[in-house]
């Protein structure tokens, strides 16, 4: 099952699943379809899609690809490297993604998400997968001079728009492997496969929900494979994850 946020004309969020191809039908917060009888679908293509979740938190995971630790120059980390983007920062489907005029050169991420479906504190491994609603695709958007210039991520991690996520949740989906991209003006630049995760989804959420709670929404990043690079004025800037679906953003100029 896909479920997303979207806006009709009218403007208010709402929630959907989608059916087809190109449709959607709306379900009440509850996951329950509205009403006593199934509702009209609506076209896909009439309404916009917000982002699916309204995280209380991000929590992203650095270095979880074996050949991103390898073009970053940094070993195997023995444990998570765990960092925070706000709420704030999270961008829908379609929207810009702004480059700051703090920062010369902005990198894309393409990072699998995991969003949590209920509260999630001191989780076992093997009970983890309970507390995960499904997946989706994120662009973890990195000012990677900042990164360089502090001694931590927050300034660049942290700007508005910089946490694309989208298009959907898939709830049903093996996360083994998965073929993930970015793609820039439609030119392939980032390829990984999930199958090079150092920590698994599930690991990653037992780990983190031993150091804070995480609430239903909240999202957790599994990091970014190799071939990062950079985004400039006008890109048309598209993650793709097998299974999933393409996130789509274009990136302007703040
Ligand atoms: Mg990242």
């Amino acid at each position: 099952m896909r479920i997303c946020r979207f806006q009709t004309n009218d403007a208010i969020p709402r929630w959907g699943i989608i059916a087809s191809d190109d449709a959607i039908v709306e379900i009440s917060t509850s996951g329950k379809i509205s009403g006593d009888c199934l509702p009209d679908p609506i076209p896909l293509n009439s309404v916009r899609l917000l982002a699916p979740c309204l995280p209380s938190k991000i929590v992203c995971v650095g270095l979880n690809y074996r050949d991103h630790a390898k073009e970053m120059g940094k070993d195997l980390p023995e444990e998570p490297i765990i960092f925070l983007k706000p709420p704030t920062s999270v961008a829908g489907p379609n929207d810009f993604v702004i480059l700051p005029n703090m920062s010369e050169h902005v990198d894309y991420e393409a990072e699998l998400a995991l969003v949590v479906g209920k509260i999630a504190k001191n989780i076992r491994a093997e009970d983890a997968k309970d507390y995960i609603l499904g997946y989706t695709c994120l662009n973890d958007v990195t000012a990677r001079d900042l990164q360089l210039r502090d001694v931590q991520y927050t300034r660049a991690k942290g700007f508005d728009s910089f946490c694309p996520i989208g298009p959907w949740i898939e709830t049903a989906l093996d996360t083994s492997s998965l073929k993930i991209f970015t793609r820039i003006n439609g030119i392939e630049r980032q390829y990984g496969n999930t199958s090079q995760l150092i920590f698994s989804p599930i690991e990653l959420l037992s780990f983190v929900s031993k150091i804070m709670t995480l609430l239903p929404g909240d999202v957790i990043a599994t990091g970014t494979p190799a071939g990062v690079g950079s985004l400039s004025d006008g890109d048309l800037v598209e993650v793709e994850i097998e299974s999933i679906g393409i996130l789509q953003n274009i990136v302007r100029r703040g």
